[in-house]
């Protein structure tokens, strides 16, 4: 069936969509780009925010029309919102034909050709929806990306043992459960000999890794094993503040190709609101894991998530946040407003806040963000840095890639010929960005098509 994937929300699912491409090209299926030569549409949804299941009501909403007008398309919800009530009740009105959750996503070649077989007798649904598939999903190899993929996804570990109030994740991806340490090596070595240089390791709460399975070593001694495979670089996301250990900060300190960048969730400033999300560490706890990170690890780049007007927070639950900004100079923030999702116990238990509460707090937050994330990557001007160059930015004038802290910086077209690493002196910073000039290339790198 000719396929076209659309995948919204988070890495892991950007992951998932790499694992469902290979499945079904490895199973005779063709990819098409454009939505409007597919037979079969996928849709890779996110549940975590209201936001993002607005989304895919107005594409399904958009395709219902297509099919009104005569269209002949199959509809598949894979991802987070496929897992929950919510999506099956969605799946219903729209007429989806395939409803695959998150811990299923194997079964879904087998699915489109049953769906396949039964077109005559369209929309019968094909429901793959359990997590009953999750032990063969950890053991599961995804083939390596193509050659000439610098950066590439590697998940080492499913679901969430975390139970935070506001959160919907675990009830749509399952319980922790740590991928098998062959599997892991296998793929992220066959990744390498397609050359990969930056390997991402994923999961919800990457510093658990290992936890649940005493054959396992601890998420440091994964970082280690997997570094030595030679990527040039190593990053890893999300971490969570309950175990992230000295040891993790040790490896990160003594292993040079793994990168001094850590995405730190911290949700709230406040030890009365962290209670209410059930959040396991408080403020000192958090601030003691930075000071001890920015000791050990001076470049390190830290970034964070914080969710703004929880329910029940104040003024002066907020101010703890603020204050916890200039204790912690975050050098880049995720921020969201509190989003009431049903099915989580913060949306049974609390009442929500008034919208123009959460957007005002929002608002300065984001100000405050920006002054913290000016200072940060104001320390790296003068300085050089090592970019991974992937592509040609929208204005057609600069190159673009991420540093080794992972900022994002932008450097003359003109001055790159080949994708791939390259020694940059940052000459001006802003909020958002490191801009310089490209002062040596430092790996073989990939031919760069737009430049001559
Ligand atoms: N496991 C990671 C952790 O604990 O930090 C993050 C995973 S979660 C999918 C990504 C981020 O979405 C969270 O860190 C949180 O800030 C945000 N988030 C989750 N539920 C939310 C909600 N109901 N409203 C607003 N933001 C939410
Ligand atoms: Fe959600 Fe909390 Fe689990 Fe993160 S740790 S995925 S925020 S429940």
């Amino acid at each position: 069936m000719r396929t076209h994937v659309i995948t919204l929300g988070c890495q892991m699912n950007e992951y998932d969509t790499l694992t469902i491409r290979s499945e079904l090209v490895a199973g005779g299926h063709d990819l098409v780009d454009h939505p409007s030569d597919a037979e079969l549409i996928l849709l890779n949804t996110c549940a975590v925010r209201g936001k993002p299941v607005e989304k895919v009501v107005s594409l399904l909403g958009g395709l219902r029309r297509e099919r009104r007008a005569g269209r002949d398309v199959a509809i598949g919800l894979m991802g987070c919102l496929a897992q929950l009530d919510e999506g099956r009740d969605l799946a219903d009105k729209f007429g989806v034909d395939l409803l695959v959750g998150p811990g299923a996503i194997t079964e879904i070649v087998p699915a489109i050709e049953a769906l396949e077989r039964g077109r005559e007798s369209r929309r019968r649904r094909a429901r793959v929806d359990r997590l009953a598939f999750r032990a063969d999903l950890v053991d599961h190899l995804t083939p390596p990306p193509p050659r000439g993929t610098l950066t590439a996804y590697l998940t080492i570990m499913r679901g969430c043992d975390h139970h935070c109030t506001y959160c919907i994740v675990p009830q749509t991806r399952g319980p922790e459960v740590s991928r098998p340490l062959a599997a892991i090596v296998h793929e992220a070595e066959a990744m390498r000999a397609q050359g990969v240089e930056e390997v991402f390791l994923l999961g919800q709460n990457v510093n658990s890794y290992g936890r649940d399975d005493a054959s396992l070593p601890s998420f440091a001694g994964l970082l280690r094993t997997v570094a030595e495979i030679g990527f040039p670089r190593v990053k890893f996301t999300t971490s969570h503040p309950m175990n992230f250990t000295s040891d993790v900060i040790d490896a990160i300190a003594g292993t040079p190709n793994v990168c001094d960048y850590v995405h730190l969730p911290v949700q709230s400033g406040s030890d009365r609101v962290l209670r209410r999300m059930a959040r396991e560490y408080r403020r000192e706890r958090y601030l003691e894991i930075v000071r001890e990170l920015r000791v050990k690890v001076p470049d390190v780049v830290l970034s964070t998530d914080i969710i703004v007007g929880f329910p029940g927070e104040t003024e002066e639950d907020f101010a703890q946040t603020l204050s916890l900004y200039d204790e912690a100079r975050f050098d880049a923030a995720y921020m969201f407003a509190y989003s009431a999702r049903p099915g989580t116990p913060a949306h049974a238990r609390f009442a929500d806040q008034p919208r123009e509460v959460k957007s005002e707090r929002l608002g300065r937050l984001v100000e405050r963000q920006k002054h913290w994330s000016l200072e940060g990557n104001r320390r790296f001007e003068g300085r050089e840095v090592r970019v991974l160059v992937k592509e040609i930015g929208r204005d057609g004038a600069h190159a673009v890639g991420h540093s080794d802290q992972h900022h994002t910086v932008l450097v003359p077209a003109a001055q790159v010929r080949r994708m791939g690493l390259h020694a940059v002196r940052v000459e001006h910073a802003t909020p958002h960005a490191l801009y310089g000039s490209v002062v040596g290339a430092t790996s073989v790198g990939v031919a760069l098509p737009l430049a001559s």
